[in-house]
Order: structure tokens, then C-alpha cells, then sequence
């Protein structure tokens, strides 16, 4: 038997450990700065580092790495080993508070968007304190920022800091309207991140180019059972699988992550792990961690894990469901109605503050989730829309209209609700939680933005959200501050919030085709490709948001901008020359094999007299000839498209050139594979098929 409490953590250097293990002015001292945010002196942090070092030399550890988060969207290390020379040929395992605070891995190899060319090649990594350091694979991780030698981020997690720092400045001010903030320091996002993923035999992983190279197949005719029949969301778990879920959630909970539910998806093969919900920046931190072990526990189960948003066609891709909150250091959730007016008029501040967040910055929440993989699942009737909407519910919907048109809000008692003076009535939790059409919901306490794919940094859209959401809460503590009448002014802020801001508020179906017209008429974004949002990087509103609040300036915004471009296009030419590549090795063989043997028996039945133009080989042969004629010009096609980009230079030329004519040509050649697999007996296909990848764990 596992003792959870016992291994929970017990790879981290937690604040219990520090505690511990520190001496406690050291302790203390480093607590007082993590909690302001100040440098470390050079004292402090050697003694850090020596009590890191010794607790990890016990735990095994032979290395230290700073552990960052690049533009990659992954996480990269580079090891060091604490060997350090002796006299006498010896060595002792030694670890400086310098090594610990500040690092300088080469930088140049990782993506700048062109902050490097500006620059210099050096980046820097920077200890992060309020992330904890753990032990992964005998390494002391610690967990860093990364910048460029003039202070630039080359991360994911610098930006996601600055985020938070925004909206705990802001979010203070108007606590501090409404008398809330008696003993509050911070204001914290957090971030709870349901993660979907795939699990299929490893071996049959290992026949399929497309799998290895690009995460995705890119071939295969659909099998006879998909998701039709529902048998498989919630279903009892596969004793394979079971053994991996075990294996991942001790992992996991060893290293501090609080995973706690685990269940059967609605694809074939498809699960989800939902861990507790931390701050923004750790849960962050956690949702790599868990995407790496993930990975590696299921290969030492002969599984493979699969992250990427859209493995299979013709069944559900994988999202990661973002559940966001504010909430102060002493533990008051800012999304939570309160059980006195002030709280109350408090908490409908913070709604329609995101309300107005969410309908202002469509377009860089739009973005924050775009890749070319999330570009399979948005839209595509399986997740929600590409278009950017807010589910509040009919409960909360209609105290809101109440509000904003002076209406009776019409619960049982036919209550007035007047902020300020008003208790709300409860809002019944299983109601705000229905509707999975929503890209933004409203679920009760907290915000679920479904539009992540499986493979993606939270990182990018907690960013744009604290962001967004500190400048309207900005805006709205100016306004409010020093009011003599505050339940009026509230009162008007937020009818007048309301009136400008009600079209993005919708609690309808979003797979539904007219909600794509209706969403039109209101005057909402539909940006139906990353290709259509990454202009929004670059915009003068947005530019102005994130210079405003820190979080980004021009230049880090611009790197991103082509950073996001490049990858797409990147992505989508490593999957053509993957296609092509399978093609050409594998398909053009099995096809001339099998035409080979149809003909061998044409010609034999026409010496015994037996042939006919109707026979089931003439009619075969006569099929398969035809769709691998039209195999081969598609594929040229594809070449041709491919061989086109490569002129073109400018990236959004290139990403255009991808999406108009490289995807299409991609989509055509798949298809008539797909049509050709349908034909060929499965022992002749050089590549394990749909069903035998969907149901191979059992
Ligand atoms: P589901 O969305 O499947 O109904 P839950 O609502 O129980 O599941 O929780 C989903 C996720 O939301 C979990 O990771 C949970 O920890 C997280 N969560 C719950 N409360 C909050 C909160 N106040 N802020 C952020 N995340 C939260
Ligand atoms: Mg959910």
C-alpha cells in the first residue's frame, strides 16, 4: 500500500523542508523576500543553496539544473553535476548561492522571435522562489525565468509573474473600496488544468512515422467503431491503463502535484487527469511537469502517451480545460457570491470586470490558445468555437439584466435586486455547470476557459486573462475610488459595463450553426485560424495593454507574434514532408503490391477462360489503379505546394501559404489514402490502422 501523505512531496524542497532545514533567520528571511518579491542577497542564498544541496545529495540527486520554460511552449534543462575538485584527486558535491540564483545558458538555440538579433546571444535564467525546486531524474530542478541580457523575456513563465503581479496590484485596490482587504497582501490567479491525453500500445506508436514525427496521424481511414455509442466517457477503467494512472499519480503526488481525478474520456483510448487547483504561476509549472511524466510513465508501461490536440481524425481531439479564479492570500474567492450585500456587490464588481476583460481582449484570449493543432478541434464542433463568448448562466444572467435594467429579477420571491442592500440569492451550482458548448464559463466560483489544446502552456492564456482582467479592475478602481455614494456609483458602473458588454454573453449551444450568424450580427470575432488571430500580437490596443501593465512590451510582443507565425508554419511543413515521406516509402509499395497479385490473378482466370470484366479482380484492380493514379498527382500537388513556400520568406507569408494551400492539398491527399486503405487487405497496409491504434490497450 502507497502511503500518499507520506511520499506526497517528498521530492521538493517545500516550505516544510526549508523549515527544516534552513536556520531560521535564513528561513524567515527568505520567506519575507519571496512574499515581496525582492533579490536574494549573495549570503542568503548560499546558505540556500547548501541546505538544497545536502537534501538532495541524500535524496540521490548527482546534478542540479536551472529549469525553464522557453518559447518552445516545453520545458529545457541542462545539467550540472555538484562534482567539484579536491586535492588528491577527490571531489566533493558543492552548490553556490550563485549557482542557485542566476544561470547563462547558451540562448541561441532556442526561439527569440528576433530579440536575439536585436541583442546578444547570452540569456539568463533566474531562480523563481515561488515555485519550489524538486527532484527529477537524480536533478535538482530549480525553477527559473529566462531573459535576455537586457531583460527581455525568452519565457512563458517571466510574462505569466508580471501577469500576476498586475492583477494582485489592481485587484487590492478594489478590495480595498469595498473594506475587504483587512490583512490581505496578495491577490493570487489560480489555475486548476483538467489535462486530456491518449494512451496506445507503444509498439503500434512505433510503426507510424506520422505519430513519431508529428504527435497526430496523418493517414487512416476511420475504424467501424468511433465515439458513437458513449460507452467509453466515465466507462471502467482498463486494468493497463489503471496500472499507469497508479504509476503517474504517485509520480506526481512525489513531486508536490495535487492530481485527483482520473476517468475514461469520450474517445476510445482517451482519458483526463484533473489535479487541485494552485496559483496560476505553480499550477503552470505542474501542468509540464505532469505532460512529462505522463509521457514517460506510460512508456515504461509499453504505452505511449499522445498530448497532441488532435491525434485522430473523425473522434474527439484533446483539450485542457483552464479553471481560473482570483483569490486573496487569505483564502476568499473573488468569483464566490458572498453571503452579505458588500461581498456581494463586491463579487458582481469582479464578474462584470471579466466580463468587459473577456469582450475587450477576444482577440489575445482568441490567440493565447491558437496552434496549428488547436486549429483542428476549434470550430470543429468537438470543442468549443473559435468565436469567444461567456456562459453565465440563466440564474446569474438574470440578476445581471435585473441590474442592468432596473428590473425585478424574477426568483420565486420576485426580489428587487439593489447592490449594496441585497443578499443574492444562491446560485444553485449545478446549474452554471451544463453547458460544455462554452468557451468561457462561468462554473459556479470560477471561470472555465475550455479552449486550450491538450498540448499547451497554460501560461500564454493565464497571461492575457490576469492581464486583461488587472486593466479593467484598473479602470474601474479609478472610477470608484473616493466615491461618496458607492452603491450608486456601482450601480451605474456596472449598468453601463453591462450595456456595452452584454453581447458577449451567451448561454446557448455553441456547436450550433446559427449561433456563428448571430455571433456576427453582435459584432463578435470569429477568427477561425491561428493564421486570422496572430495579428493580434501586434495590435495598438494590445500593444498598449501589456506595456501598460508590464507584463509584455513592444519588442517581446513582436517575438512572439513571430514565434507563434513560425512554429505554425513549421509544424505544418514537418507534417507535409511527413506525409510525402510515407507516401513514397510505404503506401506506393503496398498499392503496386497488391495491384501486383490483383493482375497476377486477372491474367491466370483469363487463361482457364474465367476472366470477366466484373469479376471481383477486375473490378478491384480497376478501383485501386484509379485512386493510386490520383494518389500520385495529389502528391506531386502537395510537393509542388511545399516546394512554393519555400520561396517565400516573410513568416505571416509563409503561414498564409500553409494554411491556403499546403492544408488543403494535405486534407486531398489523405483522403484518397484513406479511400485506398478501405480497399487493400489490412495484412498488406504498412501501417498499423485506426482500430488497431484505438483499441489496443485493453
Ligand atoms: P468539472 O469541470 O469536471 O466539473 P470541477 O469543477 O470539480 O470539475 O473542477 C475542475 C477543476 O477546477 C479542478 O482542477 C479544480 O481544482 C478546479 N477548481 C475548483 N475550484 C477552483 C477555483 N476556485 N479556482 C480555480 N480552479 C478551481
Ligand atoms: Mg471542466
Amino acid at each position: 500500500m502507497t502511503n500518499v501523505p507520506e511520499i506526497f512531496g517528498s521530492d521538493v524542497f517545500n516550505d516544510a523542508v526549508m523549515k527544516d532545514r534552513l536556520p531560521s533567520d535564513a528561513y524567515r528571511e527568505l520567506k519575507s523576500t519571496i512574499e515581496t518579491g525582492q533579490a536574494l542577497d549573495v549570503e542568503l542564498a548560499n546558505v540556500i543553496a547548501h541546505a538544497m544541496k545536502d537534501w538532495a545529495v541524500e535524496k540521490g540527486a548527482t546534478h542540479f539544473t536551472h529549469w525553464f520554460q522557453p518559447m518552445t511552449g516545453f520545458t529545457a534543462e541542462k545539467h550540472d553535476s555538484f562534482i567539484s575538485p579536491e586535492d588528491g584527486g577527490r571531489i566533493i558535491m558543492h552548490f553556490s548561492g550563485k549557482e542557485l540564483v542566476k544561470g547563462e545558458p547558451d540562448a541561441s538555440s532556442f526561439p527569440s522571435g528576433g530579440i536575439r538579433a536585436t541583442f546578444e546571444a547570452r540569456g539568463y535564467t533566474a531562480w523563481d522562489p515561488t515555485s519550489y525546486a524538486f527532484i527529477k531524474d537524480n536533478t535538482l530542478c530549480i525553477p527559473t525565468a529566462f531573459f535576455s541580457y537586457s531583460g527581455e523575456a525568452l519565457d512563458k513563465k517571466t510574462p505569466l509573474l508580471r501577469s500576476m503581479e498586475a492583477v494582485s496590484r489592481q485587484a487590492m485596490r478594489i478590495l480595498k473600496i469595498f473594506g475587504n482587504d483587512t490583512g490581505v497582501k496578495q491577490v493570487f490567479s489560480n489555475v486548476g488544468c483538467e489535462q486530456e491525453y491518449f494512451l496506445i500500445d507503444r509498439e503500434l506508436f512505433n510503426k507510424r512515422p506520422d505519430l513519431i514525427y508529428t504527435g497526430r496521424t496523418l493517414f487512416g481511414a476511420k475504424a467501424p467503431k468511433g465515439q458513437e455509442m458513449d460507452d467509453h466517457y466515465f466507462g471502467a477503467i482498463k486494468p493497463k491503463v489503471k496500472a499507469f494512472m497508479s504509476d503517474l499519480n504517485i509520480n506526481l503526488w512525489k513531486l508536490g502535484v495535487l492530481s485527483k481525478t482520473e476517468h475514461n474520456e469520450v474517445a476510445p483510448a482517451q482519458h483526463e487527469m484533473a489535479p487541485i487547483f494552485e496559483t496560476t504561476n505553480i499550477a503552470t509549472d505542474h501542468n509540464q511537469l505532469t505532460m512529462e511524466l505522463m509521457r514517460k510513465t506510460a512508456q515504461k508501461h509499453g504505452l505511449e502517451c499522445l498530448l497532441h490536440e488532435k491525434p485522430f481524425d473523425g473522434v474527439n481531439g484533446s483539450g485542457k480545460h483552464n479553471n481560473w479564479s482570483l483569490a486573496t492570500d487569505t483564502g476568499v474567492n473573488l468569483f464566490e457570491p458572498g453571503k452579505t450585500p458588500s461581498q456581494n456587490a463586491q463579487f458582481l464588481l469582479f464578474l462584470v470586470a471579466t466580463i468587459k476583460a473577456v469582450d475587450d481582449y477576444q482577440d489575445m484570449i482568441r490567440l493565447s490558445v491558437a496552434s496549428a493543432g488547436n486549429d483542428h478541434r476549434l470550430g470543429a464542433n468537438e470543442a468549443p468555437p473559435a468565436i469567444v463568448s461567456i456562459f453565465l448562466g440563466e440564474e446569474l444572467t438574470a440578476i445581471l439584466k435585473a441590474i442592468h435594467y432596473g428590473e425585478e429579477y424574477q426568483d420565486e420571491k420576485r426580489k428587487k435586486i439593489s447592490l449594496g442592500v441585497n443578499v443574492l440569492p444562491p446560485l444553485p451550482k449545478d446549474t452554471t455547470d451544463r453547458n460544455r458548448t462554452s468557451p468561457f464559463a462561468f462554473t459556479g466560483n470560477k471561470f472555465e476557459l475550455r479552449s486550450l489544446g491538450s498540448a499547451a502552456s497554460v501560461a500564454g492564456p493565464n497571461t492575457v486573462l490576469n492581464t486583461a482582467v488587472a486593466d479593467v479592475l484598473e479602470e474601474f478602481a479609478d472610477r470608484l475610488e473616493g466615491s461618496k455614494n458607492l452603491n450608486e456609483d456601482l450601480t451605474i458602473l456596472i449598468r453601463e459595463t453591462l450595456e456595452a458588454h452584454e453581447r458577449i454573453i451567451f448561454n446557448g449551444n455553441g456547436y450550433d450553426e446559427s449561433w456563428v450568424e448571430e455571433a456576427k450580427k453582435r459584432g463578435l470575432l470569429n477568427m477561425k485560424t491561428l493564421v486570422d488571430a496572430a495579428p493580434a500580437y501586434i495590435n495598438e490596443k494590445n500593444l498598449n495593454l501589456f506595456n501598460k501593465h508590464n507584463v509584455y512590451n513592444e519588442l517581446e510582443l513582436k517575438s512572439r507574434y513571430d514565434i507563434k507565425l513560425e512554429k505554425y508554419w513549421k509544424t505544418l511543413n514537418i507534417e507535409a514532408l511527413t506525409m510525402i515521406d510515407m507516401v513514397r516509402k510505404g503506401y506506393v509499395g503496398a498499392v503496386i503490391g497488391f495491384m501486383d497479385e490483383l493482375s497476377d490473378v486477372c491474367a491466370k482466370k483469363e487463361k482457364i477462360g474465367m476472366y470477366s470484366e466484373k469479376s471481383m479482380e477486375a473490378v478491384l484492380l480497376k478501383n485501386v489503379s484509379k485512386n493510386a493514379d490520383l494518389m500520385m498527382e495529389r502528391l506531386e500537388k502537395l510537393e509542388k505546394s511545399l516546394s512554393e513556400a519555400g520561396n517565400m520568406e516573410e513568416s505571416m507569408e509563409l503561414a498564409r501559404k500553409y494554411r491556403d494551400s499546403v492544408i488543403p492539398a494535405m486534407d486531398k491527399l489523405r483522403e484518397v489514402v484513406d479511400e485506398l486503405e478501405t480497399l487493400i487487405p489490412g495484412d498488406k497496409w504498412p501501417y498499423p490502422s485506426y482500430g488497431d491504434l484505438l483499441y489496443s490497450v485493453v
